[in-house]
């Protein structure tokens, strides 16, 4: 026996800006395991590939040159006072991630299948010791298809939309509008559920979530009081 024993892992999937991170974060910290935002992941790729030149003009891929370059995108976490960090390459690039330039152009990084088997070796290696929450796509289907608990939340596409760009008001952008916001998050959906290589699918054993009605804090209740039934279900 050793202390991972009774820690399970938590699948959080669903739509772009659903909600998902804030409520997964929350829950990793009641509980005390460790957060992990895939999302955050391919929006550092995603990162790297604007900062070489391998975004052309027409929003395409230089996908050849990108997974060259795997091998030298070094992505990792850091716990700082307002929350979890992205790294990469040891650079702190948390803010510059969650940008409406990245967002634009982390769909198409994200169909890559290199870019995915990379990122999701990284993610299991993350979930090693159990005890971990993470959020994303496809994180119930290939990442952790054993995980004890799966949430797949959705909630309208206006909705959520509208969460993003007061979240991007509330940092200070004051330019992107609401109407980008919407089309970027309709956009990525598609893509999400389109692309071949393991696309934003509900798994079979996930519990559904419709956030739309949802207070922050009832959704955080709602999902501790998951936890402990699948950790009840565990024993
Ligand atoms: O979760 P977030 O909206 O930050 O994710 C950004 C993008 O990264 C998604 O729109 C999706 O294209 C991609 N992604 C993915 N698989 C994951 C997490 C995110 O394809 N597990």
């Amino acid at each position: 026996m050793n202390c991972t024993d009774n820690k399970i892992i938590i699948a959080i999937d669903g739509f772009s800006s659903s909600g998902k991170s804030t409520m997964a974060k929350e829950l990793a910290k009641r509980i005390g395991y460790r957060y992990i935002d895939s999302g955050a992941m391919y929006r550092a790729v995603t990162l790297y590939a604007l900062e070489h030149d391998m975004i052309l003009a027409d929003g395409s891929v230089d996908v050849e040159s990108l997974v060259a370059a795997l091998g030298d995108i070094n992505i990792d976490f850091l716990p700082c006072a307002d929350g979890q960090h992205t790294l990469l390459n040891g650079r702190d690039v948390e803010k510059e991630i969650r940008t409406l330039r990245v967002s634009s152009s982390v769909s198409p990084v994200a169909v890559i299948p290199a870019v995915r088997h990379a990122l999701v070796a990284k993610q299991q290696a993350f979930g090693d010791g159990r005890g971990i929450v993470m959020d994303g796509r496809d994180i119930g289907t290939t990442v952790f298809p054993d995980a004890e608990l799966k949430i797949y939340v959705n909630a309208p596409a206006e909705t959520r939309a509208h969460r993003r760009w007061l979240e991007l008001q509330e940092k200070g952008d004051t330019t992107t509008t609401y109407e980008q916001v919407l089309e970027n998050v309709v956009s990525r959906d598609h893509i999400d559920m389109t692309r071949e290589e393991s696309p934003l699918r509900r798994a079979d054993d996930a519990i559904d979530l419709d956030n739309t009605e949802m207070t922050i804090d009832e959704q955080n209740e709602w999902l501790l009081n998951q936890f402990n039934r699948a950790l009840t279900g565990k024993k």
